[in-house]
């Protein structure tokens, strides 16, 4: 089955990560492949010439063109923080290569650092994962169900509509032979065919067929052209064995169990979009396990800066 290849693949090894970034130096120059990787590029006139010059022990970049200067870590993920980038990419490695997520509490015992410093470590590098998947589309057969966070049992579907739960939806994509491919993980504004209509707009691609039980929203799909196939879980036979809808409910089973086992006093309503995402960045990369923390780094240095008061101030409907 697929997942084994997930379980058993090597992923990078503690010996391995320590011998590449286990200096300050080593951070630096991975760093700077991540951000410049055809060479340093001025950030407002794209101009590549530059000399440099030190600054409160960091070096800066003056552009030769219109002399605009800038560090490595300025307009990155990795501004306004004095945190060395070993413990940023300790961060990195823990968050890509743990079987299970990683909480802020636990961060703070394996990087040395004061809870709130974890938190703002993971909250930007979940906010990155969250950015590198905004602009994924599902196509072919995708399978769609619809769960709440928050509330008294996480993830259940007491009566569609309670208060105080955020609804969120899970899509997985699956081939001709119906194994799993990419997934959308994602907080929408409400189950309602308005909610549906831009959802499956942004994250649908033209061919895609959806899959979905007979939730009346989910017929939004047909109004922009979508085949749409109701599952029809009844008969006797469990949700999950049903033809159609069986990797939605894995995938669906699998983070509400990840998010429960980690996640105690975890903010859902607020905080779900990055959340969700960490799920999603992590599902979507299953098979890389070892190009995992590269990439995050790429992500993170094209993300822009996020200090703590813009990483709290969530307009929660936001997409
Ligand atoms: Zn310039």
């Amino acid at each position: 089955m697929a997942m084994n290849r997930v379980q058993f693949q090597s992923g990078l090894s503690l010996p391995a990560f320590l011998a590449r970034y286990g200096t300050e130096s080593a951070c630096e120059k991975a760093l700077f492949a991540a951000r410049w990787p055809q060479g340093f590029k001025c950030s407002r006139c794209s101009a590549t010439r530059a000399t440099t010059f030190m600054r409160r022990g960091q070096t800066h970049w003056q552009c030769a063109s219109c002399h605009h200067q800038t560090s490595l870590r300025a307009g990155t993920l990795f501004a306004h923080t004095r945190l060395p980038l070993t413990t940023w990419f300790l961060a990195l490695y823990l968050l890509t290569q743990s079987k299970t997520n990683m909480a802020a509490l636990e961060l703070t015992r394996h990087l040395g650092v004061c809870y709130r410093t974890a938190w703002r470590l993971k909250h930007k590098l979940m906010q990155a994962m969250c950015e590198r998947e905004a602009s994924r589309k599902l196509g072919g057969r995708v399978q769609v169900d619809d769960a709440y966070l928050g509330g008294e049992r996480n993830g259940g579907k007491p009566g569609r509509g309670s208060e105080n739960k955020r609804p969120f939806v899970v899509a997985v994509a699956t081939d001709d032979e119906g194994h799993p491919g990419m997934a959308v993980i994602e907080p929408v504004p409400g189950f309602t065919t308005a909610a549906f209509k831009v959802w499956y707009t942004d994250r649908l691609e033209k061919d895609a067929e959806v899959y979905s039980d007979g939730l009346g929203a989910f017929r939004a799909a047909i109004d922009l052209g979508h085949a749409h196939t109701v599952i029809d879980a009844g008969g006797g036979r469990a949700a999950c064995e049903v033809e159609g809808a069986r990797w939605v409910n894995i995938v669906m089973s699998n983070v509400k169990r990840a998010l429960d086992g980690t996640y105690h006093a975890f903010r859902y309503f607020k905080y779900a979009d990055r959340y969700l995402a960490e799920a999603m960045y992590r599902f979507n990369r299953r098979f890389q396990m070892q190009a995992m923390m590269p990439r995050l780094l790429v992500a993170a240095a094209r993300c822009s800066p996020w200090p703590e008061s813009r990483l709290r101030n969530v307009p929660v409907f936001a997409r």
